[in-house]
């Protein structure tokens, strides 16, 4: 279809909302042609373009964090492990199932953070121009220390001329450069206990052969340690970034480093602590990283730093697609306003992934209606009427 009206009684731009009397927006070839205030529709439609008549239009959600292989809602342990042991076809029926569970829900743009099939890759392509699957930049394989956290979604780089050659043969075709620079917490005792896997030049290494190859960077990574190297080495986002603190939230807004806290899947060990059979200490550490996590991300809010709207869906009890109400109902527990929350889900991912705005004047359309507005009804954003998704 290469002319569609759009009539929107509300909207978000991204970063504003336009509460005041409906919209028309005119949709040509994948691109917002014009949009003006009013119901323009008889004028602009005629008698041969449709017209769509929705309660609210935004742009479409981005989720800044995914592994797209993995099944999120299996949270048995045993059948986890099985699942990462299966054949690669299989691994990308689900990587498959998850891009069109994720546009199911009203996420047109995911980011998959590592698998290390590069599977992520193969979606990535399969998705361009499809009406069933959510667009995908992909991380491709990531970059760890050899015996160290993350085998699943990287792969190890020694001494600094491996790090430059796998670094450099990596940004052939990975949107951006996933470094993994610290393990996971270690719940039990509600801390990162093992040092992190780069040191500052190393980490300094990774991004600075990224960027000379014209890539970005991504760091897993938690726990002041951790957190300190990646925002002095000056990577492109800080993923998870548990146990944050005000003085490397102070460099992330300097070097304008932004960051994607990933609330869902430590929630969910948290609300389900059967599933991994914690003890009461256990999840009164968890509830307690909850807490510290919302109130950095609040600071952050406060502070400029630039944010991530990323669920890590894929992790134990973090599934696709519904993981971004989760995840935005984390942030507006943590006292972030919706809006706010919005913009991270939608215009900020995008800027930060170097994407043209969405519903601007002429850009790419893509875009999310719902049967209400969630400023005023939630609930809302769990009800996608409809999306478009670019390429
Ligand atoms: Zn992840």
């Amino acid at each position: 279809m290469s002319r569609e009206v759009i009539v929107a009684a509300e909207w978000f731009d991204g970063e504003r909302r336009h509460g005041a009397g409906p919209t028309t927006l005119v949709v040509e070839h994948g691109r917002l042609a014009s949009l003006a205030a009013g119901d323009q529709a008889a004028d602009l439609a005629g008698s041969s373009v449709p017209v769509t008549r929705v309660p609210f239009l935004m742009p479409g959600l981005v989720d800044a964090h995914v592994h797209l292989f993995l099944e999120g809602h299996v949270t048995d342990n045993a059948l986890r492990s099985a699942h990462l042991k299966k054949p690669v076809e299989e691994l990308t029926q689900t990587a498959r199932a998850s891009a069109r569970r994720s546009l199911a829900c009203g996420v047109t743009l995911v980011r998959d953070a590592g698998d290390r099939h590069g599977i992520n890759h193969r979606i990535r392509a399969e998705a361009r121009g499809s009406r069933e699957l959510a667009r995908v930049r992909s991380a491709g394989v990531g970059v760890k220390r050899p015996k160290r956290y993350g085998a699943f979604i990287a792969r190890d780089v020694e001494d600094d001329a491996s790090i430059r050659g796998t670094v450099a043969a990596l940004a052939a075709d990975c949107d951006e450069i996933k470094l993994v620079l610290t393990g996971i917490i270690d719940f039990d005792s509600g801390a990162v206990t093992d040092q992190p896997q780069f040191d500052l030049a190393a980490a300094q290494l990774v991004v600075a052969t990224a960027r000379e190859h014209g890539r970005g960077t991504l760091a897993h990574c938690s726990g002041a340690a951790g957190l300190a190297i990646a925002a002095a080495a000056g990577v492109g986002s800080i993923e998870h970034g548990f146990f944050m603190n005000r003085e490397t939230l102070g460099l992330m807004r300097d070097h304008q480093i932004a960051w994607t806290p990933t609330f869902c899947p430590v929630h969910f060990q948290w609300a389900q602590p059967e599933a991994a059979g914690w003890s009461a200490a256990t999840i009164g550490h968890l509830r307690r990283i909850l807490d510290e996590h919302a109130e950095h991300l609040r600071l952050a809010d406060g502070m400029g730093v630039p944010l991530l709207l990323g669920t890590d869906a894929g992790s134990m009890g973090v599934a696709h697609g519904t993981a971004v109400g989760e995840e935005i109902d984390r942030w507006l527990e943590a006292g972030v306003s919706l809006g706010r929350v919005l913009t991270a889900a939608t215009s900020a991912p995008r800027r930060h992934f170097g994407l043209p705005a969405t519903l601007a004047p002429q850009a790419p359309f893509d875009a999310l209606a719902l049967p209400a507005s969630p400023f005023t009804d939630r609930s809302a954003l769990g009800r996608p009427l409809r999306t478009w998704a670019m390429d």
